[in-house]
């Protein structure tokens, strides 16, 4: 097999797809490209046929060391309904796909529990709109919010949606009051503390209209030590989920809802059932994005809504989980 580089820019379907590539090493046909084209718009539906499988395997070799795979998409689809843990981040040796598009769509990139290990990241990939789901500091440290506001500056992104996590103390009136870290500081230092975050859209119990999706974002999760924005199990929870409008598309909130990315290292399942049957059967939204359980990051859907856990960090604070990325049909 011959080593060339023959470089295709932008390749469009008739099916509105938009492949930036670069093809390395022509161990397949042109038509090949065409092919993965429906096999990555296939995975991004969340399903892997038969021929997609067999595509993917068929491009797939053992890399030589050091040789970093490449990551068609970063999405991780539930189990049962593909073939693989991890279909879309094979790797794939002789086709490199610089960008891809869906034109006609907005593109959502997908973070969460950075905890100030920003600068150990990947640089993050292309989209239009950043969500962080919370935790961006360790203690809610005005320096840390600070930080974390600089390095949101220093991203292309055209929107930038954050809410505070549990680690966000001087976000939550009760933990300013109660840790001992926030009593260095005086009252007026700690005092609206979301201001500091200029280069992004901050939402408690709030929701934001970006490029015609309608977003929704919420801190709160069940009690979890004496962290912030907790409460108990049970009513107190659902009264701050009967605030989230009918009608959103996009939900994020800090914690996890029961049985979604929600599985601690010991087993225990620690999502919120109130936020969950709010989901199913109120609200509805097409995504719900959260984090806080690290070693629950990863994608499943209830057939209807997607359910995106994008903790970054791994439970040892890692900054090493890819942002996931999910494309969705620009309004009409
Ligand atoms: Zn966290």
């Amino acid at each position: 097999m011959s080593e060339r580089t023959i470089k295709h820019p932008v390749i469009e379907d008739k099916q509105n797809h938009k492949l930036t590539t670069q093809v390395t090493e022509t161990g397949c046909q042109m038509s090949n490209l065409y092919d993965l084209i429906n096999a990555v718009n296939e995975l991004a539906m969340g399903y892997a046929s038969e021929e997609t499988t067999s595509l993917l395997g068929r491009l797939h070799r053992p890399l030589p060391p050091g040789e970093e795979p490449v990551r068609l998409f970063s999405l991780r689809y539930d189990v049962d309904r593909c073939y693989s843990d991890n279909v879309l981040a094979m790797p794939v040796s002789c086709i490199t796909v610089l960008s891809f598009t869906l034109l006609g769509h907005t593109r959502f990139v997908c973070v969460s529990d950075t905890h100030l290990q920003t600068h150990k990241m990947d640089p993050l990939p292309d989209g239009d709109v950043l969500i962080h789901a919370g935790d961006f500091t360790q203690e809610g440290l005005p320096q840390e919010v600070v930080k974390f506001n600089d390095w949101l500056g220093t991203l292309p992104y055209k929107h930038k949606i954050v809410i505070a996590g549990n680690h966000e103390l001087s976000f939550d009136p009760v933990t300013i009051k109660s840790w001992e870290c926030m009593q260095r500081y005086d009252e007026s230092e700690l005092k609206d503390m979301y201001l500091k975050l200029t280069n992004c859209t901050y939402l408690e119990d709030s929701e934001t209209n970006v490029l015609g999706f309608r977003i929704y974002g919420s801190p709160w999760q069940p009690e979890f030590f004496d962290w912030s924005f907790n409460l108990p199990r049970g009513q107190p929870m659902l009264d701050v989920w009967n605030k989230i409008p009918e009608g959103i598309d996009i939900l994020i909130t800090h914690g996890p809802p029961l049985g979604h990315g929600d599985k601690t290292m010991s087993e225990q399942r620690a999502g919120c059932m109130e936020l969950l049957n709010t989901i199913q059967k109120r609200v509805k939204p097409k995504y719900h994005i959260f984090g806080h359980i690290h070693e629950g990051y990863g994608v499943t859907s209830d057939g209807y809504t997607t359910y995106i856990n994008a903790s970054t960090c791994t439970l040892r604070y890692r900054p090493i989980n890819k942002p996931v990325i999910f494309d969705l049909p620009n309004p009409s």
